[in-house]
């Protein structure tokens, strides 16, 4: 089968890899529509990860075609399923906080993932509720996106997103557009958002933003302040890798409001000197996320499935397997927004 293999920075080759057999208690998927993400950029251009060479790919929907004895109801199924396998026995694991198992490993980052014709689904994703039937009426591809949504469904949770509260997203990204719609869904009143690419500030208008505000020329404090009659913004999700993004958080968030580090800064960058007085006297809350719980997975595709997010406008762009390299290097060029592979 083919697939797209990382040997290392900069190094990722299209070849033709052997099918993985199903072996234990797992299943075997067909994968029919992946999206590439930030994160697949990041082990590319960094080539940091565990197992080298490794099939990147964690954002995937396809058919079972073949399970374990346990799992012969999903065979023929069309599904998603978290790549995040976790063990579902730690004291997070119990307390709903799967994210924080320190058992934890995902797919196509630690094991082979699904640039690839077929990829192995391990029994523990069907035991801690991370295999989701997808219901006919969704396309592959948008299935394909509830993955990353629900990583920004589970940061806008914990940010306690509701009716009302004003929102700015610093970042229009796929994941700045992808919270913009979630912060609608949860009731935001206004949302404002901040970047510095133009072509991605009029597609942001275009998805709902209230307010847009190019970074690179216009002070985003001051429009904030003007937006919001000098309160600041609710809550503040930072999308965006950037250590003076987290900075314009805290100048751009009003008293008591709350702050998401969504995005993680690149290695090497991650000290950023801030005025922690703004956080003390301000009393706001600051908080990080990162991936998603099963319960926020299957949430997440509930949203979709029921046409509250819509996230067909957020694919831009569809390649086949065999052109899997010129896929990466648009993706890599952040011209379009989602980028998603059919092998
Ligand atoms: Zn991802
Ligand atoms: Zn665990």
């Amino acid at each position: 089968m083919l697939a797209l293999r990382l040997y290392g920075k900069e190094d990722l080759r299209l070849e033709d890899a052997d099918v993985p057999r199903l072996e234990g208690a797992g299943a075997i998927l067909r994968v029919r529509a992946t999206s590439i993400c930030a994160t697949d950029i990041k082990a590319y251009t960094t080539g940091a990860r565990t197992k080298i060479p490794v099939t990147l790919g964690h954002e995937f929907a396809g058919e079972i075609i073949e399970a374990s004895e346990e799992h012969q109801k999903y065979v023929s199924k069309r599904v998603i399923v978290n790549p995040n396998i976790f063990c579902g026995r730690c004291e997070y694991c119990i307390m709903g906080e799967h994210v924080l198992c320190p058992n934890r490993y995902a797919i196509g980052i630690d094991v082979d993932g699904s640039f690839a014709e077929y990829v192995v689904i391990p029994d523990r994703a069907f035991r801690v509720g991370g295999v989701y039937e997808i219901p006919a009426h969704l396309s592959y591809e948008e299935a394909s996106l509830v993955e990353p949504l629900s990583a920004c469904f589970r940061g806008q949770r914990k940010l306690m997103i509701g009716p009302g509260d004003v929102v700015a997203i610093i970042g229009a990204g796929p994941i700045g557009l992808m919270h913009l719609k979630l912060a609608k869904a949860f009731g935001a009143a206004k949302v404002i958002m901040s970047e510095i690419d133009e072509r991605r500030l009029e597609i942001a208008a275009k998805l709902g933003a209230d307010h847009v505000i190019n970074s690179a020329k216009e002070d985003i404090e001051k429009r904030v302040m003007e937006i919001t009659s000098g309160k600041g913004a609710d809550a503040v999700i930072v999308a965006v890798g950037a250590g003076s993004a987290q900075k314009d958080a805290l100048k751009i968030v009003a008293r008591g409001g709350r702050i998401n580090f969504f995005a993680g800064l690149p290695a090497g960058k991650e000290e950023v000197p801030v005025n922690t007085n703004i956080i003390h006297y301000k009393q706001i809350i600051l908080l990080g996320t990162s991936m998603q719980t099963p319960y926020e997975f299957k949430r997440t595709l509930d949203l979709v499935a029921a046409g509250i997010v819509d996230v067909k406008p957020l694919i831009t762009h569809m390649f086949g397997l065999k052109n899997g390299l010129e896929a990466f290097s648009t993706a890599l060029k952040g011209e379009g927004l989602k980028v998603i592979i059919k092998p």
